[in-house]
């Protein structure tokens, strides 16, 4: 996701990319950990312009990670799609430490260094896809998730356990509360 400085104006350009998931070295790893899958392309359409010795960048990002429910463990596909809001600063030539970009400002937006006479925005972009996925992730708001005595999808209908009541499964059947009195 590289963009040459010299197509870098005051005046806003839009570029548009569309990369393999696989690609970008932190969707790579969360792949790996089995975290989430992302089976198709990175989508981004970027404005892109020089403002006040800044080069500013923001538009929408979007892809899809196939994730595995939390309450009934199937695996979905989930569409992520991002706003993204990035500045970036010129390093300058005596800071020789290029592992981390420096972010100065996190308040308004992240200010991300580059040096040479490109900008790589994979960075970035990688960054607000991982902020995008969810915590928790479920098919969908109200699964039922699995019963945990037979393992049976709740979602396709009720399975023949018991059910339990709101007091668990030691509470006696049809007991009553004692008449306060
Ligand atoms: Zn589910
Ligand atoms: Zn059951």
């Amino acid at each position: 996701m590289r963009v040459s400085l010299r197509e870098i104006s005051e005046i806003q350009t839009t570029v548009a990319f569309e990369i393999p998931a696989e690609r970008f070295p932190v969707l790579r790893e969360i792949s790996r950990r089995g975290e989430a899958a992302f089976p198709g392309t990175v989508q981004s359409r970027l404005s892109i312009q020089r403002v006040s010795g800044l080069i500013e960048v923001e538009g929408r990002v979007s892809c899809t990670a196939r994730l595995s429910c939390a309450r009934c463990l199937a695996e979905f596909d989930y569409p992520i799609e991002a706003a993204i809001r990035l500045a970036y600063a010129r390093r300058p030539p005596e800071a020789a430490f290029p592992a981390e970009p420096a972010r100065v400002d996190p308040e308004e937006a992240d200010l991300l260094a580059f040096s040479g006479d490109e900008l790589d925005l994979a960075e970035g972009v990688q960054e607000q896809i991982v902020l995008a996925l969810p915590i928790r992730a479920l098919c969908r708001e109200d699964c039922r998730g699995l019963c945990p005595r037979c393992g049976a999808d709740w979602n396709r209908g009720p399975c023949d356990c018991p059910r339990e009541t709101e007091a668990g499964p030691f509470a006696a059947p049809g007991k009553r509360k004692a008449p306060g009195r």
